[in-house]
């Protein structure tokens, strides 16, 4: 029988986090995760930059593994680290060489000890009771139970947790539509120089709180040509629910990522609809190249260079957990007793049914996520990370982006491993003991 300490599913941003601080906190750990690399929606997707680790006014409120990971990049050359984020929109953003990151993340797994298991998909959930005991996986080779004290949903979509009967929900409460998925893709051989120049002669095409003053020397975000997409659209060129162009530089000079496209209306754990999605999405790549090509300065002669293996996947299940998150909560900053983590993102909802994107900005710096999220109400042995915790369909437009679910995923591994070094289920570990691990390991509670 295999039998291991902490099983993590999911080898995203978040349970790749979750992995390596289990093991590094002594637990004997496996990771599974159904592609052949890590990284999840920022590898898998390339979804990207990683968005933010500071607050409005500049204090970094995510260190921990996080910082680890943008550091080991750094030295690669796969990161300039954080930047100003030229649009206004967040106070950094840290881009990301998606080769590398996949390279970095394997690499800190591997020297932590934690065993992988790659191209493998989880497909149900051991139970005795309402307690996890293992889940059962499919690769080419066989189907296989593996068992462990204590399981990490770590899928985004919480596979896990849906196998094991946790209560969920998905999407907004009026009419449970969730946020639309997006196929991100990256342009080359771009002349930003044009860019930057065309910005300054039409500052008011672009968005309002755009820094003018920083478009030269800093990395280039940019959210804007409002009128040029406004007028493709009407002349039927373009068919997409978009209302502004939106890019961002990658690690590399004359490249750009680009989130525009989107697909709306899709439950992301159906495989017809996900497969109505993907089709739907290239279409749109290919004519937003054709766009960009022809009337956006600076991307005359591009390429694509690549996209994503996979559309991304914005909001699917969350699970109900024993606190589910409210956006109140995250506006005003409330602080909790069971403190595992901080961010500082906006809530930042593309809407569900049509073009725009909502946003609700903090009234405080930055806001506290609980342990009790990572919980599933009524069952034992497991918990959640990443984008599926427990929280509403508003707070998860602020909690979702990376930097905020590797220190969930970071909180959770250790408390797994705490758990098993103590024989109890995560939902008996002592909170004062989790916080003071996370504290030790430079994580900002
Ligand atoms: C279009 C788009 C734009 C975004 N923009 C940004 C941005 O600019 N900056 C930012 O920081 N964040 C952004 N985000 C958010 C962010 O990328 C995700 O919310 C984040 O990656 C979630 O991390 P996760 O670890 O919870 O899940 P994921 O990244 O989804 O990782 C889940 C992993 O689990 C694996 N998996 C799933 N199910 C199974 C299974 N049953 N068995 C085995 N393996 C499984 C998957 O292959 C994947 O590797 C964006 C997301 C999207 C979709």
């Amino acid at each position: 029988m295999y039998k291991f300490d902490v099983i993590v599913v999911g080898g995203g941003p978040s349970g790749t986090c979750a992995a390596i601080a289990a093991a590094r906190n002594g637990a004997r750990t496996l990771l599974i995760e159904r592609y052949g690399f890590l990284g999840g929606m920022g590898t898998a997707a390339l979804v990207g930059p990683w968005m933010t680790f500071h607050d409005e006014a500049g204090n970094q409120v995510i260190q921990g593994l996080g910082q680890e990971i943008v550091e080991r990049l750094q030295e690669l050359g796969g990161s300039p680290g954080h930047v100003r984020d030229t649009t206004g929109y967040v106070h950094t953003v840290t881009p990301f060489d998606a080769e590398l990151a996949k390279m970095v993340y394997l690499d800190l797994c591997l020297e932590s000890g934690v065993e992988l298991l790659l191209h493998t998909w989880v497909t149900a959930a051991i139970m005795e009771g309402r307690c996890i005991k293992g889940v059962q996986v499919w690769n080419k080779a066989e189907r296989q139970e593996l068992y462990a004290d204590v399981v990490i949903d770590a899928t985004g979509d919480g596979d896990v947790a849906a196998f094991a009967g946790a209560e969920f929900q998905v999407g907004r409460s009026s009419d449970g539509l969730t946020q639309p998925m997006s196929l991100m893709f990256v342009l080359g051989n771009v002349d930003l120089g044009r860019v930057r120049q065309y910005m300054r002669e039409h500052p008011n095409e672009f968005y309002e709180k755009t820094h003018f003053d920083l478009l030269e020397g800093e990395h280039l975000s940019v959210n804007g040509f409002y009128t040029l997409l406004r007028r493709a659209k009407e002349r039927g060129e373009l068919h997409l629910d978009r209302d502004m162009v939106l890019f961002f530089q990658t690690a590399r000079p004359d490249q750009v990522t680009v989130n525009m496209t989107r697909a709306t209306k899709i439950d992301a754990t159906d495989a017809w609809q996900l497969t109505k999605a993907e089709i739907a999405l290239r279409r749109q790549m290919m004519e937003l190249w054709r766009f960009f090509q022809k009337e956006i300065p600076g991307f005359e002669q591009t390429y694509i260079v690549t996209s994503g293996p996979q559309a991304g996947v914005r909001e699917s299940r969350r699970i109900v957990g024993d606190y589910v998150l409210q956006a109140s909560d995250i506006v005003e900053g409330v602080e909790f007793p069971d403190t595992i983590s901080r961010n500082a993102y906006p809530i930042d909802i593309h809407a569900p049914d049509g073009q725009g994107v909502q946003t609700i900005n903090l009234q405080a710096q930055s806001y506290c996520l609980p342990y009790r999220v990572l919980l599933p109400k009524g069952i034992e042995g497991l918990l959640v990370v990443g984008r599926c915790i427990s929280c509403t369909h508003e707070t998860l437009a602020a909690v979702r982006t990376q930097p905020s679910v590797m220190a969930l995923g970071q909180a959770g591994g250790t408390a797994a491993a705490l758990a098993v070094q103590a024989g109890q289920s995560p939902r008996e570990i002592s909170i004062e003991d989790l916080q003071r691990r996370l504290r030790s390991q430079n994580v900002l509670i």
